[in-house]
């Protein structure tokens, strides 16, 4: 008798499993989808940038080795709309790399390809009509989970409760609520020892001509380092040359962040890019995600409600509001930010560590520090419970807390398709 699984989320970490699966007539596979259609599934809805990033340094808390996420790649190549200019050596270059491990950052070595917002929109409904296709796997779209009892049955609005061998949650971040549910309902699936960490920074926007060469070699140069005083992590993170910045609506509160188009007619003049600091809580403050939105929602509430603060590096440096723009023009349209004092909603530990952080890039980078260059507040980066599996209820991908890329989480999805398809071989 074929075994039965539930994959709950349609995004990268499933892509990744469901593949492994096609076709295998041992398994039948229902997929629950709370979007009402592919197209507005979280890959395709977002506003995702299309970065494809391989690499061992980053995107992942746990160990995925190079063969796996270049198996995940291979997934989304299926698409014809997976074009690209150049596969980009983040740190390939060794003059770079040694120019920022000098001045005491530690590159981040990876490799890249954007297909961009535009051309991902177009892959992901090719992925999702190839597995739609595989005979053993059906997709119920609209169906929010709300809940998933002992024993493994899946409470869905207007269905009876099903029964599974298998549950395969793949949630992503935007479904934190059933993964902090299923976790308080079901013991031993919070992973001990788990950091209380929330990313919060800014999105940093200069224009490309400053970047360009170094993005040419790199896309993207992304950097950590940790500041001795305040003992924070500070990080640059998702960059987009010639990109645009965004805002993200949240539950009740607004962040940025930014992505670049393929198409050349829609690039602009601008890189931006993230600086994030990761501050971490003691006992007995729990809730580090709690206190990311607070953040957010105050630099909302600043910027005279649901807007997104702007200020210039300059005037960020010496604590006085902007009153007008220079030279850079911000690419965020103006309807969505107030010229602000960022400082007014930055906890000042975390304003230390990004100057800090800002100045020493400048001495690696000096166009970074020119006083014009823009800073958007707040961008804020939220972790996830750290998950365990357990008695065949399996979290991937960003919901399970250990992923933080469409390569990344797509690779989990096979890992732990392998690990399923393995057990059962040895159980039979
Ligand atoms: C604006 C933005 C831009 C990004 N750009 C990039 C990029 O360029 N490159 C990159 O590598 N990464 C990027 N990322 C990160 C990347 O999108 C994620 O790391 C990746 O999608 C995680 O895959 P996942 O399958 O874990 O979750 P997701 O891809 O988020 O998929 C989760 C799915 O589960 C569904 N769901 C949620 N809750 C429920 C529920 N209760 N019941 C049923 N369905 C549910 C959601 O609708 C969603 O379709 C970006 C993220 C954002 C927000």
């Amino acid at each position: 008798m074929s075994k039965k699984i539930a994959v709950i989320g349609f995004g990268a970490a499933a892509i990744g499993f469901l593949w492994q699966f096609m076709d295998n007539e041992d398994y039948e596979i229902d997929v629950y989808e709370k979007a009402g259609n592919v197209m507005s599934s979280s890959l395709s809805g977002i506003r995702s940038d299309g970065k494809f990033i391989v690499s061992e340094e980053m995107g992942s808390d746990i160990y995925i080795p190079m063969s796996i996420q270049r198996e995940a790649l291979e997934i989304y190549k299926n698409s014809e709309y997976f074009v690209y200019d150049d596969v980009y050596m983040g740190f390939g270059n060794k003059e770079d790399y040694l120019m920022f491990y000098n001045a005491g950052f530690q590159p981040i070595r990876s490799e890249v390809i954007h297909i961009g917002t535009d051309q991902l929109k177009n892959v992901i409904p090719q992925i999702f009509e190839k597995i739609h296709e595989a005979k053993n796997i059906k997709f119920h779209f609209n169906e929010h989970i709300k809940e998933i009892k002992e024993g493994k049955t899946i409470h869905i609005f207007g269905y009876a409760d099903r029964l599974y061998d298998y549950i395969v949650v793949a949630v992503g971040r935007s479904g934190y609520k059933l993964v902090d549910d299923i976790i308080k309902e079901n013991d031993g699936l919070r992973h001990e020892n788990e950091k209380q960490i929330v990313d919060i920074g800014v999105r940093f926007e200069m224009p490309d001509i400053l970047v360009e060469d170094l993005n040419k070699r790199n896309y993207e140069w992304k950097v950590k380092k940790t500041n001795n005083q305040t003992g924070h992590g500070i990080r640059t993170f998702c960059y987009n040359p010639q990109g645009q910045v965004v805002s993200e609506i949240h539950n009740g509160f607004k962040t940025v962040n930014g992505h670049t188009y393929n198409d050349n007619s829609k690039k602009s003049n601008n890189t931006n890019f993230a600086i994030l600091v990761s501050a971490e809580f003691t006992y007995p403050f729990q809730n580090p995600n709690q206190f990311g939105e607070n953040i957010a929602l105050i630099s909302n509430q600043l910027a005279g409600g649901n807007k997104i603060m702007l200020q210039k590096l300059g005037d960020f440096l010496e604590y006085k509001r902007t009153k007008r723009i220079g030279r850079v023009k911000p690419t965020l349209p103006e309807n969505e930010y107030t010229l602000c004092n960022i400082n007014l909603a930055m906890p000042s530990q975390i304003r230390q560590s990004l100057v800090g952080f800002i100045e020493e890039l400048g001495n690696v980078v000096p166009g970074i520090i020119q006083e014009d260059n823009l800073l958007y507040f707040s961008e804020v980066k939220f972790y996830g419970n750290k998950t365990q599996n357990k008695d065949g209820i399996y979290f991937i991908g960003d919901c399970s807390g250990n992923t933080r890329s469409i390569v990344h989480a797509s690779s989990h999805g096979i890992m732990m398709a392998r690990e399923i398809l393995n057990s059962s071989i040895k159980n039979a």
